[in-house]
C-alpha cells in the first residue's frame, strides 16, 4: 500500500492507493472530505459534509449521520441524488487530479504507477457510466434481497432465485420470484456475468455468498455441481471461501459429509435464520422447520469443520412469548456448541404494513416490544448463553436490515 501526503489549494490531502482500492481524502474547514473506489473505478463509499455514503453495486445509496447528541439516523438517496453525490466527489477527484499533473498540488513522493489508470477509471465513470453499470448490474441479478452484514462486500452468485418457503409472516424479501434452482449451464453463465461486471473491483469483494435466500436446500449432488462451477470461475481460495445462507429446514437433510464434500470446496460458513429457539413461536411465524432441526443442522456443519452465523429475530411474538424466546433460544445456541468461528447475530422485528405477522399479531393480541424491550431480550438471552472455555466465545453482533447495501 502507498500513502501520499500533500497539499493542493492550501489544503492537506491523502492518497491511499492499495491493492484493492483507491482512497483519497481532502480537507476542508470543518471535516475532510473522504473518497473511496474500487478497482473499476466505481464508488464505493464517501464522507462529505459530516455525511457517510455507500454506493452499492445497483448503483443505491445510503448516506448515514450522527448529530450530536443523537442516534445515529440514515436514508436511502433518490437516484438524482445518489448520481449528484459521485459526480461531487468525482469532480474533486477531477480537480485533484489536474492540479497533480500540473503540479499545483504538491505531494510528498510522485504517485506510483498504477495510480494513474486508477485516477483515469475514477475520472471516466461519470453519471453515464454509473447509470449503465447498474443497468448491467440488473441484467445479470434478481435484486439482492437480504445478506448477512459481514457478507456486503462479499461476490454474491445467484445458484437459486428466492427462497423454497416464502411463507414466513414476517418476511417479505422473496415476495416477487418463484424458488427456483439454475441449471449448471445457466448458473455458469450467471458467474461469467458477474466476474465480467465486477471486472477490476472483484479484488474489492472479501468473500463468495452463494444466493439467494436458501441455496443450500439444493439436493447436495448438485450443489456440488454448482460449487465446482463457482470453482471453475473464480479463486475461491483468494476470495475467502463460499457462505451461503440456510433458512428452515425441509427437504434432503445434508449430513456431515455432505457439508464436508462441500467444506472440501470451499465452504466456509453458514447463516441459519433461526429465528427463536422456542417451537411455539416458530409456529406463530410460520417458519419452516423445527428448534431440534436447526441445532442438528448446526451439529453436522461445525463436524464437517463449517462455521456457522445463528439469526435471532428481537422482539418476534412480542412480550407474550418473550420468555419462551428468551430461555428456548439460549438454550438452543448453547446445545449448538458454537465457538470462536461462529456468530450470533440479534435481529429486531420490521413489520411493514401489509405483512401477515401484523394481522396475526393483532388477531392474537399480542404487546409489542420497544426498541429498549428488545434490547433488554438480547441480554435476557446473552446471559444465559455458555460456551466451553476450549472452543472460545462466538462473536456476537447486532443486524440491522435496515443498512444492507450489496
Ligand atoms: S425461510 Fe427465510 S427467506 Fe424464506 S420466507 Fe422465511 S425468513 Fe424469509
Amino acid at each position: 500500500m502507498a500513502v501520499i501526503l500533500g497539499e493542493w489549494d492550501q489544503r492537506p490531502i491523502a492518497i491511499s492507493v492499495k491493492r484493492n482500492c483507491l482512497t483519497i481524502s481532502i480537507d476542508g474547514p470543518v471535516d475532510a472530505d473522504v473518497f473511496s473506489y474500487d478497482m473499476a473505478g466505481r464508488m464505493w463509499t464517501a464522507y462529505l459534509d459530516q455525511i457517510s455514503y455507500r454506493r452499492g453495486l445497483d448503483g443505491k445509496m445510503i448516506a448515514k449521520w450522527r448529530l450530536e447528541g443523537q442516534q445515529r439516523d440514515r436514508r436511502w438517496l433518490p437516484q438524482a441524488e445518489a448520481l449528484e453525490i459521485e459526480e461531487q466527489a468525482r469532480q474533486q477527484i477531477r480537480g485533484l487530479f489536474e492540479a497533480i499533473t500540473s503540479e499545483q498540488a504538491t505531494l510528498n513522493t510522485p504517485l506510483p504507477q498504477n495510480a494513474t489508470p486508477l485516477f483515469d477509471r475514477v475520472i471516466a465513470f461519470d453519471r453515464e457510466r454509473s447509470i449503465r453499470d447498474s443497468g448491467q448490474y440488473f441484467e445479470i441479478y434478481k435484486p439482492v434481497g437480504i445478506l448477512p452484514p459481514d457478507q456486503y462486500m462479499a461476490v454474491v452468485l445467484q445458484a437459486t432465485e428466492g427462497c423454497s418457503f416464502n411463507a414466513c409472516t414476517f418476511c417479505d424479501f422473496y415476495r416477487d420470484r418463484r424458488f427456483r434452482i439454475k441449471s449448471e449451464a445457466e448458473f455458469r453463465e450467471h458467474v461469467e456475468a458477474v466476474k465480467d461486471f465486477l471486472g477490476e473491483g472483484m479484488s474489492l469483494r472479501r468473500t463468495i455468498f452463494l444466493g439467494d435466500a436458501n441455496s443450500l436446500v439444493v439436493p447436495t449432488k448438485r450443489l456440488i455441481t454448482l460449487f465446482d462451477v463457482v470453482g471453475d470461475t473464480l479463486d475461491v481460495e483468494a476470495l475467502g471461501g463460499i457462505y451461503a445462507f440456510l433458512d428452515g429446514f425441509s427437504g434432503e437433510k445434508k449430513t456431515t459429509d455432505d457439508y464436508a464434500e462441500l467444506y472440501k470446496r470451499g465452504l466456509t460458513r453458514v447463516y441459519i435464520g433461526m429465528e427463536s429457539g422456542s417451537d411455539r413461536l416458530l409456529e406463530f411465524l410460520n417458519k419452516p422447520g423445527r428448534t431440534d432441526q436447526a441445532v442438528q443442522a448446526v451439529r453436522a456443519m461445525k463436524s464437517a469443520g463449517v462455521a456457522v452465523g445463528i439469526i435471532v429475530l428481537l422482539g418476534a411474538g412480542g412480550h407474550e412469548y418473550s420468555k419462551d424466546h428468551i430461555n428456548e433460544t439460549a438454550r438452543a445456541i448453547n446445545a449448538m456448541k458454537l465457538d470462536l468461528d461462529d456468530i450470533v447475530y440479534f435481529s429486531e422485528l420490521l413489520i411493514s404494513e401489509g405483512m401477515q405477522y401484523a394481522q396475526d399479531a393483532f388477531a392474537a393480541n399480542l404487546h409489542p416490544m420497544t426498541h429498549e424491550d428488545r434490547l433488554e431480550q438480547q441480554r435476557a438471552i446473552e446471559k444465559r448463553l455458555k460456551f466451553s472455555r476450549g472452543g472460545g466465545t462466538p462473536h456476537i453482533s447486532r443486524y440491522d436490515i435496515r443498512e444492507f447495501v450489496y
